[in-house]
């Protein structure tokens, strides 16, 4: 999958290339990652990219023709390009749904990275097909923005990640957040892993994770269980239980007293 990104500091981008499951996409050509600099789309000589707002006020915007030519280079360079989007704390929130859509899209997004105040707005209307925010806080710039894109696209690519069932449990993948895990030993500062996951009859393993991840998200995320499709028995199952935080605790008891984020406990 190609992505384009443009930005004023390249090198933060291309550090993605180095580590990881990111890295090795990129090494191994599944990810082809470029980077364009509106820096080099200046035509004078202090290669000016950013200008005070008209109106005054604090800050720098922006300039449309260095960061125009440069979306419009990298479209030029990018067959097939699909969507032009800027990276914007006004924008629409980006969720594991659009990290699927984008990597099962063979889209080839170009992502522009803002600075300063942001951008001027006549290269929103001329050259943005939509804006992505990764969350409700304002970052200096949007290179991290575009390499949580990245990250998230990357490791949903067929091949990426070397256990495709990894990527098909996590969290928001069946609309749940996912169950508890852990690895040896099997008892640490007094904490001991759930006997279930010891008895090694796979089908016990699976519904115990199952409902960890229903309780959690109950607990968690209340309001992804709204669009949660269940079968009869957990239905019932879930119906049944009583609204507070009880249940789980019961279960903490079933699991030898883990549940995971010390700062649940109680
Ligand atoms: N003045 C802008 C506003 O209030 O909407 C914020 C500008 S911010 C300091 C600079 C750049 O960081 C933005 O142009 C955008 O590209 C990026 N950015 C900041 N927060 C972001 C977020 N939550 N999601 C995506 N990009 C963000």
């Amino acid at each position: 999958m190609r992505i384009d990104v443009v930005t004023l500091f390249p090198g933060m981008i291309a550090e993605l290339m180095e580590w990881g499951i990111v890295g090795r996409a990129a090494r191994g050509g599944l990810l082809d990652l470029h980077t364009w600099n509106p820096r080099d789309y200046t035509r004078d000589v202090h290669r000016t990219v950013d200008d005070r707002p008209y109106g005054g006020g604090p800050g720098m915007v922006m300039k449309v023709p260095p960061l125009r030519d440069a979306i419009r280079a990298a479209r030029a360079a990018t067959p097939g390009a699909t969507r032009t989007i800027y990276l914007s704390p006004q924008g629409r929130r980006f969720d594991q749904a659009q990290a699927r859509a984008l990597a099962e899209a063979e889209a080839r997004p170009i992502l522009v990275a803002g600075r300063y105040e942001g951008i001027d707005e006549r290269v929103l209307e001329s050259e943005i097909d939509e804006a992505l925010s990764i969350g409700d806080y304002v970052l200096t710039g949007g290179e991290l923005a575009a390499a949580v894109v990245i990250d998230a696209v990357t490791r949903l690519l067929p091949g990426a990640v070397g256990d495709e069932d990894s990527v098909r449990q996590d969290s928001f993948a069946t609309g749940l957040l996912e169950y508890p895990h852990y690895t040896r030993p099997r008892e640490i500062d007094g904490r001991t892993v759930p006997e279930v996951l010891l008895r090694g009859n796979h089908l016990e393993i699976e519904e115990w994770r199952f409902k960890q991840a229903v309780l959690r998200t109950r607990r968690r995320r209340p309001e992804l269980l709204a669009g949660l499709e269940l079968d009869k028995r957990h239905r019932r199952w879930l119906a049944e239980l009583p609204a507070e935080d009880g249940p789980e605790r019961e279960l903490e008891r079933t699991n030898g007293g883990n549940t995971g984020m010390a700062g649940e406990r109680s």
